[in-house]
């Protein structure tokens, strides 16, 4: 029987640590603000709009949010955001992704202001995790990390397989785990021993986007495992890339669907937000 990881607890003390951050800058007349752009009636961006602003309302941000038509173009995105990284209230600036197709995703990015980018997606912030010298990680990434930290396990030393490879979550968890002394291994859909390797692993973290993908031969007994995925199962019902039913008996810690690294994510663009308005207020 593993240890069941809580997302949902681990993000309210986050979120918890925050507030009261937020309640000191608050004496020092200073409100953090995130700005959220979503462009186009996505159902799921929405959704996920919506649970920012409500989380920066528990928190006590200031959220704006901008929401522009599908048919938005390229120059009038852009110029929001430039309006938006000169606006001093406003210190965190998101744009919802996906966006629609004929929006250069790259160059949206590459816009956002580094000191002003709380999902750290930026060349520039990118460049300063592969380094180690970062203010802001990832949200995903830093709220896998925070749930490891928080069961108390030590990567150091320890055999980290991580099953993807994109830029918003896979590459940075290596890097993260790497930072921690892990020895990473980075799998993806070509991947040829995929098993093996995964089964090897003391801590695996799935990140793939498959429905119950890693099955119980695929981990090794007594493993930690990190459910990234937030997919839909045959029925309709929201599940992880872990099978968790086949793997929960064999791991020693593993995180759930939902209430795993979901809430991590909101909570870790909170404390991104707080980060941001500190530098940006000359407060370390
Ligand atoms: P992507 O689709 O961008 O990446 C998926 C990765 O999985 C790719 O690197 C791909 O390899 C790899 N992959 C796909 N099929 C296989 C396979 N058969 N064997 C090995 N590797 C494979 O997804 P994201 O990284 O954006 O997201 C991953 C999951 O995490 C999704 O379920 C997403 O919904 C979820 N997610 C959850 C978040 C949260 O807040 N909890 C936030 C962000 C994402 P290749 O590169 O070769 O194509």
């Amino acid at each position: 029987m593993a240890i069941i990881i809580s997302g949902k607890e681990v993000s309210a003390n986050v979120r918890a640590e925050v507030k009261a951050a937020c309640e000191q800058l608050r004496t020092k007349g200073i409100t953090p603000g995130l700005a959220v752009i979503i462009v186009g009636d996505d159902p799921a961006s929405r959704v996920y709009v919506n649970n920012k602003k409500k989380a920066c309302a528990d928190v006590g941000f200031v959220s704006e949010e901008y929401a522009l038509p599908a048919e938005t173009t390229q120059e009038e995105l852009l110029a929001l955001i430039d309006t938006l990284n000169r606006k001093p209230e406003i210190n965190g600036i998101l744009c919802q992704l996906p966006l629609p197709k004929h929006l250069d995703e790259k160059a949206v990015i590459n816009a956002i202001s580094p000191l002003k980018d709380v999902d750290a997606f930026h060349p520039s912030n990118v460049g300063r995790i592969m380094i180690g010298d970062y203010h802001f990680l990832p949200c995903t990434p830093a709220g896998v990390m925070e749930l490891i930290h928080s069961a108390g396990i030590d990567v150091s030393g320890k055999s980290c397989v991580v099953i993807g490879r994109s830029n918003i979550v896979g590459k940075p968890m290596a890097m993260l785990l790497l930072h921690e002394n892990g020895t990473v291994t980075i799998c993806h859909s070509r991947t040829r021993n995929l098993k093996e390797l995964c089964s090897s692993a003391d801590i695996l973290v799935a990140a793939v986007g498959r429905p119950k993908f890693v099955k119980a031969d695929m981990v090794k007994e007594g493993a930690v495992v990190l459910d990234v995925g937030i997919n839909r199962d045959e029925n309709g019902k929201l599940c992880g890339d872990v099978d968790f039913a086949e793997v929960e008996p064999k791991a020693s810690y593993i995180t759930p669907v939902p209430g795993g690294v979901g809430p991590m994510t909101i909570a870790m663009l909170m404390k991104n937000t707080l980060k941001a308005a500190m530098l940006q207020n000359g407060i370390d």
